[in-house]
């Protein structure tokens, strides 16, 4: 097995392993491979692998490879990075689900720009839930009036909410950000039934999240190795 084949089924072993100490059914979290900033060669390898769910963070490196992948059967992409308002087109044209939706006015955007042969956009509401000044993302009490507004958009499916927590060393703080993301959610899901994506849990932590109950596992460096610093940041 290549190292990719092999890094791809340990993260699912991992996943796996962490579904049945929380007694959670492993068919209830998705894994979603983050593949930012790496060729289309090694997003096609893990397709290979099984794998239908790819995130990107930049769009200028995702425009060079969706086009180039679009061969590959239920491929989905979903765009995880900040989106400016100007940028807003390319993600409704070619992207299946937006995961860091935090302003209205974008919501209203991609609505309108969402073709009308291609399904609603999925999107998530990002949540600051550390509550840091500088992070993106709505505060939980902004969460009902922006999924409101979704709601009545024809061009966007509200799925659910996404979070990047505080970077700590201290487990508790860390599991008490994603504790507090599970109840924002059921809060959520029980105003907007159809709400079924908790997004939460990167490379380093993806134990913990699953335990307070995400839904999606957001993985990349676990999978593609260290990121390429070619990266931009268009
Ligand atoms: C890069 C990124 C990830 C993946 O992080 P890893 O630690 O490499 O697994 C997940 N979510 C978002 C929003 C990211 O930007």
């Amino acid at each position: 097995m290549s190292t990719l084949a092999e890094h791809y089924q340990q993260v699912q072993q991992r996943i796996k392993q962490a579904c049945q100490q929380s007694q959670r059914d492993p068919a209830e979290v998705e894994l979603l491979a983050v593949s930012k900033t790496k060729p289309a060669s090694m997003v096609e390898e893990c397709y290979q692998q099984g794998q239908r769910q790819f995130g990107e963070n930049y769009l200028q490196d995702a425009m060079e490879k969706i086009p180039a992948l679009a061969d590959l059967a239920n491929i989905q992409w979903h765009f995880i990075g900040p989106l400016q308002s100007n940028k807003t087109r390319a993600v409704a044209e070619n992207f299946d689900w937006l995961a860091t939706l935090e302003r209205e006015k974008i919501a209203r955007r991609l609505s309108e720009q969402r073709p009308s042969g291609k399904a609603p956009l999925n999107v998530l509401i990002q949540v600051n839930i550390s509550g840091e000044a500088q992070k993106s993302g709505v505060e939980p009490g902004a969460i009902a009036a922006l999924a409101s507004v979704i709601e009545q958009l024809p061009g966007l499916t509200l799925r659910g909410l996404m979070c990047i927590p505080e970077a700590t060393d201290d487990e508790s703080h860390l599991r008490g950000q994603f504790r507090q993301m599970k109840l924002l959610f059921d809060e959520l899901a029980q105003q907007h039934p159809h709400v079924d994506t908790l997004s939460m849990g990167m490379s380093g932590d993806l134990e913990l999240a699953i335990a307070e109950g995400a839904t999606q596992v957001r993985i990349g460096t676990d999978i593609f190795g260290a990121r390429n610093s070619t990266g931009t940041t268009l």
